[in-house]
């Protein structure tokens, strides 16, 4: 999983949040990957007539410019009508945690997720998890100072970066480091390479024909001695599955 992929998803569920919300929820998700917390945003921009049918969830009846948004089958998820949330003006969004591969996500509030919270903060993001009379904790909005009126009478913020975007390397992956990796780790000091290399001698020293014995026992003292080299030990290897000593995972065709 790429801090990339967890940006994507959050910029495609943000909507058309104000661009500096955008570019702080974006910096959000970077600083917490890189304490390894993985921050997806679920929520941004919010029309009236989404926010219509949010209130209307678990309500007998709630009806909005006409329209019945009542779905008493479901459970009351918000308490805020249409032009009473700060989604409606694309200053809130909400966020939860993901594990590793971003297929699961909760919303349980931990040491991790109140961590991110402090991060946004930093950001200049209010947390709706301060909220003394509704605690909301995946909520986050930016209000520029205006109160809920001026948004609702048309007013908006002038909101700006206060922080220095934060730059991940991704790794790219190598099919080959794998490899390498191995090899590095196969090297005349490790016990690894002894005991493979021990055991392709004992099987010359079993099935030794012509003066085979003489080159294994000449191999098997420098190894005791460790003195074999990687070269050695590659070359014996070559020789015994060229004879036919070891047998090696069938070619594929
Ligand atoms: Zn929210």
């Amino acid at each position: 999983m790429t801090v990339q992929i967890l940006i994507n998803k959050s910029i495609n569920r943000m909507g058309l949040v104000h661009p500096v919300v955008k570019d702080t929820a974006i910096e959000l998700v970077k600083r917490a990957y890189k304490e390894g917390i993985y921050v997806l945003i679920t929520d941004g921009y919010r029309s009236y007539e989404e926010q219509a049918k949010l209130y209307g969830k678990g309500r007998n009846s709630y009806i909005y410019k006409g329209t019945e948004y009542g779905d008493p089958k479901s459970l009351i998820v918000s308490n805020a009508k249409p032009g009473s949330s700060n989604h409606n003006f694309g200053l809130a969004i909400d966020y939860v945690l993901a594990n590793a591969d971003a297929t699961e996500v909760y919303y349980t509030v931990n040491d991790k997720y109140k961590r991110v919270a402090a991060i946004a903060k930093t950001l200049g993001f209010t947390w709706g998890g301060d909220w003394s009379s509704f605690k909301d904790y995946p909520h986050l909005e930016m209000m520029g100072g205006l109160k809920k009126e001026d948004l609702q009478n048309g007013k908006r913020p002038s909101l700006a970066i206060n922080f220095t975007p934060t730059v991940i390397q991704e790794e790219k992956k190598d099919p080959n480091k794998i490899v390498n990796k191995k090899l590095v780790n196969f090297n005349p000091s490790n016990e690894e390479f002894f005991n493979a290399t021990s055991k392709v001698l004992k099987r010359f020293e079993e099935k030794s024909v012509h003066g085979e014995k003489a080159i294994s026992s000449i191999h098997r003292e420098k190894l005791l001695n460790r003195e074999l080299s990687l070269d050695d030990a590659i070359g014996i290897l070559y020789v015994a599955l060229e004879r036919g000593l070891i047998i090696g995972p069938k070619e594929s065709k």
